[in-house]
């Protein structure tokens, strides 16, 4: 199975379960948490929690709902009026959550890509990068994602991402380590065979 099919299938065959439990359900569930943290979830504080947090959920993982290859559909040849040198987004917010733990990930990622046929608007490149994100995986899998999809769906002559971020299942559990960043990164296309244009790219990211 390729990426590609990989990343389509992750929401609905390769993931989620074959009947979505309902939202009365996903509430249940968060009160069976609660309760064993050795809360009382009928307590006045809590009593609406479940509901919060379910809302909450929707919002954290709605990356489920897209293909981010789709926010790369309207990409354009005559776009870029003769521009085919590096375009790079500088500091994307990454805002993810960690597979193992379930919780957050943070950080920010540098993208670029050398444009071959298409160039796309800028802000797609940040929805491709928030729907891969606004899934549950690992920051590896999650640069993997990143860089497939660009390659789908622009076909560039090359592109690389750097992905850093400080990850909360390493500073509130575990070895408690805050300020540890995690630094990811993948080059594809002329960015992995010419060493030239990655230090290029290392001096416009640092
Ligand atoms: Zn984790």
């Amino acid at each position: 199975m390729s990426i590609t099919n990989h990343i389509k299938d992750l929401p609905r065959s390769a993931r989620a379960p074959a009947k979505r439990p309902t939202r009365a359900e996903a509430e249940a569930a968060v009160r069976v948490l609660l309760a064993w943290t050795g809360e009382n979830p009928s307590r006045e504080g809590l009593r609406q929690t479940p509901a919060r947090v379910v809302e909450a959920y929707e919002e954290f993982f709605s990356g489920y709902n897209s293909d981010p290859i789709s926010w790369l559909d309207d990409a354009e040849s005559d776009m870029s009026g003769g521009y085919d040198d590096i375009i790079l987004l500088k500091g994307i917010r990454v805002q993810s959550f960690c597979e193992h733990h379930l919780t957050p990930f943070e950080g920010s990622a540098h993208l670029a890509y050398l444009p071959d046929k298409k160039v796309v608007g800028l802000s797609r490149l940040v929805r491709v990068v928030e729907t891969c994100a606004r899934r549950l995986q690992t920051q590896e899998a999650l640069t993997e994602q990143i860089i497939q999809s660009i390659n789908t769906g622009l076909a560039p002559r090359g592109c690389a991402l750097i992905i850093e971020a400080e990850h909360q299942c390493m500073s509130f559990r575990g070895i408690k380590q805050s300020g540890i960043k995690t630094v990811t990164s993948k080059y594809c296309g002329e960015f992995d065979t010419d060493a030239a244009l990655r230090q290029r790219f290392a001096a416009l990211t640092s």
